[in-house]
């Protein structure tokens, strides 16, 4: 995607274990090519998040996307941390300006815009399957936006921590086919490639004028969506929040508004294309 790299070229990353799949590279050099920065976004993978960190100050790498291990423990080793990142307890993305670096999180509005595309949001129920990295951010942004929020966990230690942090209810997962609620939300990794076959809750849980938000993106209709679709459910897949919290990052990078159609079409074009 690269035209030109030289002795200005500014250098950002994803840094996680594994990230070799990842298609924030992709994404983002498309976005920086489409708005004319001279920038380039790589891909990191370390289990060594001290010195990735201490690496990033040093090479001055402008801003970093954080994932999987590393969204929590990151937050020790960073100058300053954005008052909603520190609330979640997780960083997705690192800002450096004159080696002072700080941290953000840009799931929790990538989400939000994402489902708020689809749906009004403000003073609606929701179900959030799931009490993970995810779950706790989209929980976060949603009661923000006066959601009536209820967690579902498979682990029940889990789902009521969260629940209780969420100032929300906590549910088992037999008891979600007797829930009316507008909005249900996946945030578990179940019927994510290769596992297509699984769903993570029992179809009747899925009723007609429901909106069904699952935040897989690989495949783009996961058997939750498809037996949604089946019942009269609205649908949302994992996509967006994918795209809108990379355009988050994009503007904390670079100050300006994210080529998202771009961004959406590259990361579309390599996900959708193969199946
Ligand atoms: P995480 O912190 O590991 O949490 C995983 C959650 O899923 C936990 O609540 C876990 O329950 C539950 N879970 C895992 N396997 C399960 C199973 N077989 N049956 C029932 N529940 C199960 O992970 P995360 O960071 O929240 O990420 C979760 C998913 O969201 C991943 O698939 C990730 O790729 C996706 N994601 C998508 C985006 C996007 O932009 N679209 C952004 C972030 C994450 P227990 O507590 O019982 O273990």
């Amino acid at each position: 995607m690269i035209t030109s790299i030289d002795q200005n070229t500014k250098l950002y990353g994803v840094l996680g274990n594994p990230v070799r799949h990842s298609l924030s590279p992709l994404m983002h050099n498309a976005a920086f090519l489409e708005s004319g920065i001279n920038a380039v976004y790589l891909a990191f993978e370390s289990i060594d998040i001290k010195s990735a960190i201490q690496s990033m100050r040093a090479l001055d790498i402008k801003g970093m996307s954080i994932t999987i291990p590393h969204k929590s423990s990151v937050i020790p080793l960073l100058d300053e941390v954005d008052p909603q990142a520190k609330d979640i307890g997780a960083v997705n993305t690192i800002v450096n300006v004159d080696s002072k670096l700080t941290g953000y999180n840009t799931d929790a509005a990538g989400a939000l815009r994402a489902l708020e595309e689809a749906t009004p949001v403000s003073g609606r129920s929701c179900v959030i399957v799931g009490a993970g990295g995810a779950a706790r951010a989209i929980g976060y942004i949603l009661k923000k936006n006066n959601i009536n929020l209820i967690i579902t966990n498979r682990t029940q230690k889990r789902g009521k921590e969260l629940s209780k942090a969420l100032d929300s209810r906590f549910i088992e997962p037999e008891q979600l086919k007797d829930i009316d609620t507008d909005i249900l939300i996946n945030t578990t990794p179940v019927g994510m490639s290769p596992d297509t076959d699984l769903c993570p809750v029992p179809e009747e849980a899925l009723k007609q004028e429901m909106t069904v938000m699952d935040i897989i993106y690989n495949p783009g209709r996961t058997k939750l969506l498809k037996t949604a679709r089946d019942r009269g459910c609205k649908i949302i897949n994992g996509l967006g929040m994918f795209i809108y919290q990379g355009a988050e990052q994009f503007k904390l990078w670079t100050g300006q508004e994210a080529p998202v159609e771009i961004m959406k079409r590259v990361v579309e074009e390599a996900l959708y294309n193969k199946e």
